[in-house]
């Protein structure tokens, strides 16, 4: 199988070129040609299992099976819940996908463990050294800084925006002990970070000397290695239950994987809510208003403040495609969109592409800072739960809904002890960080601080792979 640019003007390349690669050569992201119809797990299998064969339907031959078992069993033995992801319910007809019992306490742990494993595989085969960029909004480089700390293969730079992410979270990516961590603090929001890996990224001259890669959740092996959870929940209630799962959203990365585990027929049937906070382009965007860069507004749940999600890209190119098909998608209408956004702002969405959208089975749910805050006393009042505030912006978008037809499940995208100022001011109590990151406590924090400045990050790679 091979996987193609949404912007349709980069050659198709094999599934290790796509996750290598991070973003096509033309700035776009990549899916693959066609879905693989893969069959659903059974109740009983374990993570490790389904993960083992969702990842091989997904690199379409390019990695042996017995490989990719080999990376899930050492990406998933690291989380401390042995189904990696356990449902547990909340109330009548809701429930809760817990995917914080990895290392450092968020979902993307998930992902960022076994693209580890996968990039240390074909390092060593091929006997290459990379540099790895990843932009965080404080959750990703965190996972990122933790699943590549000390590789032998990679050199890892992390991009965060200054004092917007928690002291939690930012200990996860500064505190790592290995030298082949860089941390780069920078002035402004998190999508300026991420427009600079993309500039980055997309200038070839420079990606391919600095031998440069992004891990953000444009890349594809993320989007592919969460759809396994949403699979391992269909598995639990069983295959004839339909499923609504409201996802706490921010680049869309998360709800993605949703919809793709539906695409390889993983799901009984696609019904997904992105539950967002106050940035909330993904409700603009599916109500058919234009792509725009907006102001990112700081909010408590400051993982989702995220204004153009870029994984709406793939979305997009989906609805291209007026019959459905893969094959008549059209990366030239995604391009143009695209194009447009960044010469004047803003990007028109077709409207038959808009129509496609607003058919695909996802709405958008808003969720301010008082409701979020109004949520964590309720879950912990009926449960006795204390919840991050990502968390319950997803569990307080879900009560707008009533459990019907089936399940309502929110993901659970961290642990509360990541965000411990939050919890303190709005709950009054304490959330200790579990044992398992007790380690990260006790090493000094490295970074450097700098300005948004693509310029300013180019010259730093330049000196990680002078010294490396
Ligand atoms: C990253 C993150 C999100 C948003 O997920 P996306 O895939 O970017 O939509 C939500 N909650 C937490 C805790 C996160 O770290």
């Amino acid at each position: 199988m091979n996987y193609v640019s949404t912007r349709g003007a980069s050659e198709a390349v094999d599934f290790l070129s796509a996750s290598l690669n991070g973003l096509a050569p033309d700035g776009g992201l990549y899916s693959p040609t066609a879905w693989p119809q893969i069959a659903r797990p059974k109740v009983g299998d374990s993570y490790v299992e389904t993960a083992t064969r969702i990842l091989t339907a997904f690199a379409g031959g390019a990695v042996p099976e017995a490989a990719i078992r080999g990376m899930a069993e050492r990406a998933y033995a690291a989380f401390a819940h042995q189904s990696v992801a356990p449902l547990t319910e909340v109330g009548p007809g809701r429930w809760m996908l817990e995917l914080h019992h990895g290392p450092t306490l968020a979902f993307k742990d998930v992902a960022m463990r076994l693209i580890a494993q996968l990039y240390d595989y074909v390092l060593e085969q091929r006997g290459e050294r990379m540099t790895i960029l990843c932009a965080t909004s404080g959750d990703t480089g965190g996972a990122a800084a933790s699943a590549f700390a000390g590789s032998k293969h990679v050199d890892m730079v992390i991009l965060h925006p200054l004092n917007r992410v928690s002291p939690t979270q930012r200990l996860f990516m500064t505190a790592t002990g290995e030298s082949n961590v860089h941390n780069l603090a920078l002035e402004g929001d998190f999508d300026g970070t991420q427009a600079i890996l993309k500039q980055l990224i997309a200038d070839d001259q420079f990606r391919r000397r600095t031998r440069l890669a992004a891990v953000n959740s444009i890349n594809w092996t993320r989007v592919a290695a969460q759809s396994v959870y949403f699979a391992q929940a269909q598995a639990q209630f069983g295959a004839n239950t339909p499923i609504h799962f409201v996802v706490p959203t921010g680049n869309f990365g998360d709800a993605l994987a949703c919809y793709v585990a539906s695409c390889a027929g993983l799901l009984h049937s696609f019904h997904a809510t992105a539950a967002v906070n106050a940035n909330d382009a993904m409700a603009r965007l599916l109500s058919g208003q234009s792509l725009t860069k907006g102001e990112t507004a700081p909010t408590i749940s400051p993982a989702m403040d995220i204004q153009l999600p870029s994984n709406f890209e793939r979305l997009f190119f989906e609805a291209t495609s007026a019959d459905g098909q893969p094959a008549n998608r059209n990366g030239a209408t995604v391009a143009k969109a695209y194009a447009e956004l960044s010469a004047k702002g803003t990007g028109a969405i077709p409207t038959d592409v808009s129509k496609r959208l607003s058919a695909i089975g996802l709405d958008a749910q808003r969720v301010s800072d008082a409701e979020t805050r109004e949520e964590m006393k309720r879950t912990l009042a009926e449960t006795g739960w204390v919840v991050c505030p990502h968390t319950a912006v997803g569990l307080a978008a879900a009560r707008r809904y009533r459990p019907e037809a089936g399940p309502i499940v929110t993901l659970s995208t961290a642990h509360a002890a990541k965000f411990p100022e939050t919890v303190k001011d709005v709950l009054g109590l304490d959330a200790p960080l579990p044992e398992r990151a007790s380690p990260f406590v006790s090493r000094p924090e490295k970074f450097e601080t700098g300005p948004m400045n693509a310029d300013f990050v180019r010259q730093r790679i330049e000196s990680v792979i002078a010294k490396g």
